[in-house]
């Protein structure tokens, strides 16, 4: 039995170090609470993005198992939907405990194939794990309403779990993304079947590790691994029920529109191009820190990064601060101390975003700090881009139309903030946005005609806790954003409402006609 070969129920562990990985270990996927050897013959390389190397490959599961997988999802759905809540919400607990004591751990695996710096790295974990904690709460979360409608008659609704639900997750939260998913939708109820990024799958291979050691029943969370055809298969399988994708809007409106056409729930978050608004009132020193912080950390591969700078008035000649600031970040291996930025996933994608950085230049902007063609010396074969700020950019240019995802900040100037509000307003997207500003009435005008789902006032990456959810806007969240991720529309999101109306008449009934007009209650 192919499968039975390499069963086991711990993860690969990480080194935490770029050296080469001698005879790198295949990725396993994760089924009825073991990690099995897939049968495949096709792979897809996953090299350390800081030297190349190659690290694991992943496997692009069969038909037969992916099939599997959701076979084991639907018989453990019965079994787990009929669990007390308590009994989950104590699985829950142990799960969260599991991450804290496994942090490191699931720190390394990220630097290792994402190729984030190792504290950053932490805080992908953090933010998984309080989406963790706040499922804990779920005896709350779940609770129904009543009503007594009438006279001996009452109307209660319940939250019923969908059934089967699945997760497609992006290359750049490894660890988060996977943590929107995993606790709520089991903690309602439902059995999850994740498909982690091709690009760096190990911390959910970890994550699975500590859903086994945390007691979820077998079939509870499986793992599957691809590309399209895994995609392809979750969009086209009856038993799923839902779908929760993040990611860019190639895919995700594609998946968005065939999983919707297939009758499945859908929830998608998509690319973003995120602005931060700067008035010349605001905390000078303040707004440097926070706008290359977040313009370059992660090497501006996060989905609320602040790309896109408009400086209102005079707060053009700030430039030359911002570029010494930006200057002085260390792009460097992730776990070497002291480093602010990694390298970028891909060759393909140094590529890419260094083709957007030239059209820049084609089109007239200028290039005002260029990062191309740094590499530190440690590690001369990486994908990396230095912090890049470009100039004169107008909203026709290629640069600030297209998502970069990249260490590379566009700067706009406008001369009111109403010039601003209208410039940010007329871009497709709406993820996140920024002002910073030392005026009440003027963060309040911004707040009130913005038209971006997280909108932070002198905070520069305003992604909401999980007691709240993660709301975008316009095209960088499909469906119109319906329907959010964590918080209690992510409850609603993986529950479905039943209500119920029941009448317990103290007295018999007398009359002998029945009555034909539609009840009212009155
Ligand atoms: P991606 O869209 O390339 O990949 C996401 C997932 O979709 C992966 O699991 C991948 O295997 C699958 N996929 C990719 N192309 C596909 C296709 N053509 N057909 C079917 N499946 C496909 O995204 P990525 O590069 O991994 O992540 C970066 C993107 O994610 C950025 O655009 C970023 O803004 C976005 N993102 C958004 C949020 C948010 O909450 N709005 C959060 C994180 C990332």
């Amino acid at each position: 039995n192919a499968q039975a070969e390499g069963l086991s129920t711990t993860a690969t562990s990480y080194p935490t170090t770029h050296d080469k990985i001698e005879n790198p270990e295949d990725t396993h996927w994760f089924i009825d609470n073991q990690f099995v050897k897939s049968s495949t013959d096709k792979f897809i390389d996953l090299h350390d993005p800081a030297t190349n190397n190659l690290v694991t490959r992943v496997p692009q599961n069969t038909p037969e198992e992916l099939k599997a997988a959701v076979a084991s999802a639907e018989k453990a759905y019965e079994g787990w939907r009929n669990t007390s809540v308590l009994h989950r919400q104590a699985i829950m607990f142990k799960f969260v405990g599991l991450i804290r004591e496994n942090w490191d751990r699931l720190a390394a695996s990220i630097t290792l194939e994402q190729g984030k710096t190792f504290a950053d790295a932490r805080g992908d974990v953090l933010r998984g794990l309080q989406v963790a904690e706040a499922a804990c709460g779920a005896p709350e979360l779940l609770k129904g309403e009543v009503l007594e409608v009438a006279k001996d008659m009452e109307t209660r609704t319940y939250r019923e779990p969908l059934g089967v639900v699945a997760a497609i997750c992006p290359f750049n939260f490894p660890a988060m993304i996977p943590l929107w998913c995993i606790p709520i939708a089991t903690v309602t109820g439902n059995t999850l079947i994740l498909k982690p990024s091709e690009r760096d799958p190990g911390a959910a291979m970890i994550l699975a590790e500590l859903v086994q050691k945390a007691g979820f029943p077998p079939g509870v969370v499986n793992i599957i691994h691809g590309a399209h055809d895994t995609v392809n298969f979750i969009l086209d399988e009856p038993a799923i029920k839902a779908i929760s994708f993040v990611g860019g809007n190639k895919a995700g409106e594609y998946i968005f529109s065939r999983g919707s056409a297939n009758g499945k729930r859908v929830q998608a978050n998509l690319g973003a191009k995120n602005h931060a608004a700067v008035l010349p009132d605001c905390n000078k020193n303040q707004f440097l820190n926070a706008v290359v912080g977040a313009a370059f950390g992660a090497a501006g591969q996060r989905c609320m990064a602040l790309s896109t700078l408009v400086m209102i008035g005079e707060t053009k000649e700030w430039l030359p601060d911002l570029a010494e600031r930006a200057k002085g970040l260390s792009v460097n291996g992730g776990f070497e101390a002291g480093a602010d930025l990694g390298p970028v996933i891909t060759p393909h994608s140094k590529q890419r975003i260094e083709s957007l950085i030239a059209s820049a230049e084609e089109e007239g902007a200028k290039i005002l700090l260029d990062g191309r063609g740094f590499a530190p010396e440690k590690y001369p074969n990486g994908n990396w881009i230095a912090p890049t700020i470009i100039t004169d950019v107008t909203p026709s240019m290629r640069c600030y139309r297209e998502e970069i995802f990249g260490p590379v900040l566009v700067c706009l100037n406008v001369d009111t903030l109403d010039e601003a509000i209208d410039l940010i307003n007329a871009n497709e997207y709406g993820n996140g946005v920024a002002v910073f500003t030392r005026s009440g009435p003027t963060a309040e005008t911004f707040r009130r005609r913005i038209e971006a789902g997280q909108v932070g006032i002198n905070v520069p990456i305003p992604v909401p806790l999980p007691m709240f959810s993660f709301t975008g806007n316009k095209k960088s969240i499909a469906g119109g954003g319906v329907s959010t991720f964590y918080g209690k529309p992510g409850v609603n999101f993986y529950t479905q409402l039943k209500t119920v109306t029941s009448m317990w008449a103290s007295t018999d009934a007398i009359s002998k006609k029945a009555d034909v007009a539609m009840p009212t209650h009155g």
